[in-house]
């Protein structure tokens, strides 16, 4: 194995962007090459990889530090991330406290570099905290695209109208997906639009589509806590006292103890409900529109 990372830099002339590879020094982590010379766009979480590659449409080599199916709340930098960090020519951060792990990497690098997507969003908050969980909600999404295309112009000025205009592509997807999701759910009997998950992710969601949250099995909106037995407890008598038909689990989440309380109160268990991160290639949940939808139909399923 090769055991030098790269570093891509950007050097603007005569209107062109070059980008020169430099080799720098280091040994022990993964390579990471540049893609094509393209600069490189390194988004904190796979669901801002998905709102940014659309809008990239190609020109800039976008990946993710968590990568898809892993749980970003718990994930914690390895030597690799920090040098690849470094390296990057944009960081795109969801903030709200639910990419934690790039605060404690970040000294040194220029702050303008580091764009927070979700800022201007209308934010839900639960006990005083932000809930991060701003994608479930497709208008949430539309102002993302508009932020991420504005830091592409910002960092690549001579293709600013190729970012707009696959930005306004990506959006009119959103604003479709949008529709078909409210379909989706004003097709479920009002009396059973009622959602428990495995922590509280869909409050978004929820929200837009107006559903109503009865609970979730972690308390919080982080996946950290555990559960008490009281709470849990608490949570089956209200599951039945509300007649709730399913209850959701998360793909990235342990599955364990949903699946035991819908056991528990006779609530239909469904699992791979998309919250914190996309589905793999194949499960049609792979971009954020198809996760919007994959999760929209699962939960009219199950409401039915
Ligand atoms: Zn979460």
């Amino acid at each position: 194995m090769r055991c030098w990372t790269w570093a891509g830099s950007a050097i603007r002339s005569a209107g062109l962007l070059l980008v020169v590879a430099l080799l720098a020094a280091g040994c022990g982590g993964e390579p990471i090459a540049p893609a094509g010379g393209r600069p490189q766009v390194l988004t904190t979480t796979a669901i801002i990889e998905a709102l940014a590659k659309p809008v990239a449409g190609g020109l800039l080599d976008v990946r993710s530090i968590v990568g898809p199916g892993v749980d970003p709340h718990e994930f914690e930098a390895k030597a690799a991330d920090v040098r690849r960090v470094r390296a990057a020519s944009l960081v795109l951060r969801n903030g709200l406290g639910l990419d934690a792990f790039l605060d404690r990497i970040v000294a040194g690098v220029d702050p303008q570099r580091i764009i927070v997507v979700t800022d201007g969003i209308a934010l839900r908050t639960l006990g005083g905290a932000p809930d991060p969980h701003v994608w479930h909600d497709p208008m949430n999404d539309i102002l993302m695209v508009g932020r991420i295309a504005r830091a592409f112009a910002e960092l690549d000025p001579p293709n600013t109208q190729r970012y707009e205009a696959n930005a306004r592509e990506y959006i009119a997807t959103l604003e479709r997906v949008d529709a078909e999701v409210r379909q989706l759910i004003e097709a479920i009997p009002p009396a059973n639009r009622k959602i428990v998950t495995d922590h509280d992710a869909f409050g978004y969601f929820i929200r837009r589509y107006d559903l109503q949250f009865v609970g979730a099995v972690i308390p919080g909106t982080t996946t950290g806590a555990e559960p008490s037995a009281k709470e849990l407890a608490a949570l089956e008598q209200l599951i039945r006292a509300e007649g709730v038909r399913a209850v959701f689990a998360e793909n990235s989440v342990d599955p364990k103890v949903a699946a035991r309380v819908a056991k528990d109160t006779g609530a239909t268990m469904v699992s791979d409900l998309y919250g914190d991160t996309l589905g793999a290639p194949g499960s049609g949940a792979e971009t954020l529109d198809g996760m919007l939808l994959v999760n929209a139909r699962k939960i009219a399923d199950a409401l039915k």
